[in-house]
């Protein structure tokens, strides 16, 4: 049997299971199986690793297509059936599992449900829902929200952004918006959600 490195697969996969979009659990899982247990005595298992790696970045950078997914599934396949060890056909048997859903598909569309992939979401403020308090701004230590606090003696007010080239999608902001006005959207929708 093939010698084992690293982290255990079932190790691997618990890790991966904390996240909750399925992509993003079996790129983690394909990356962290790559860089540990995979020890590249046998072709199907050691080609596939590196080809599912870059369809499945594909798929949760926006640049997803329906082949990515159809190779994920002819690569999973291929080592269920003729990988060498138990650690390549598990590894078949997660990915498997976690494509059992229409995630995958949503991905190519430019959605990730769970908004997880940070290349496919955008933070956006709804102004109705905008007090101007700038808790926001103070917050984000990336300087991505511009805008300006409400002032007693000024009438007109620039109101509060967020620049989405600068914006990193830490998430901080959201934690300290008293209103619920910054919201999470899908880069391709118009506007946000719950306006
Ligand atoms: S299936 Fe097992 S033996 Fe083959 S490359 Fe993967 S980890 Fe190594
Ligand atoms: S998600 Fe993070 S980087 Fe983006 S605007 Fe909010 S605090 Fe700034
Ligand atoms: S924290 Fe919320 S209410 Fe305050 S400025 Fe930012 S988006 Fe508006």
């Amino acid at each position: 049997m093939a010698e084992q490195k690293g982290k255990k697969v079932e190790d691997i996969k618990k890790e991966a299971e904390a996240k909750k979009c399925p992509v993003s659990k079996s790129l983690y899982y394909i990356e962290e199986f790559l860089a540990g247990p995979m020890c590249g005595k046998c072709f199907p298992c050691e080609m596939g690793v590196y080809e599912a790696k870059i369809r499945l970045k594909n798929l949760t950078e926006g640049r997803g297509s329906e082949s990515d997914i159809f190779a994920i599934r002819r690569i999973a396949s291929d080592m269920l059936e003729s990988s060498r060890c138990k650690r390549g056909k598990d590894t078949a048997t997660f990915i498997l599992e976690w494509m059992g859903t229409d995630v995958f598909k949503e991905h190519v569309e430019g959605r990730c449900p769970d908004r997880e992939c940070i290349s496919l979401i955008e933070y956006r403020i709804i102004p109705e829902k905008c007090i101007i308090c700038g808790d926001c701004h103070d917050a984000c230590k990336d300087d991505a929200i511009t805008g300006e606090k409400k002032k007693g003696y000024k009438s007109g007010y620039l109101p509060f952004e967020i620049r989405q080239k600068r914006c990193t999608k830490c998430g901080e902001c959201i934690k300290v918006c008293p209103t619920n006005a910054i919201v999470i959207v899908d880069v391709k929708a118009k506007e946000p959600v719950g306006v």
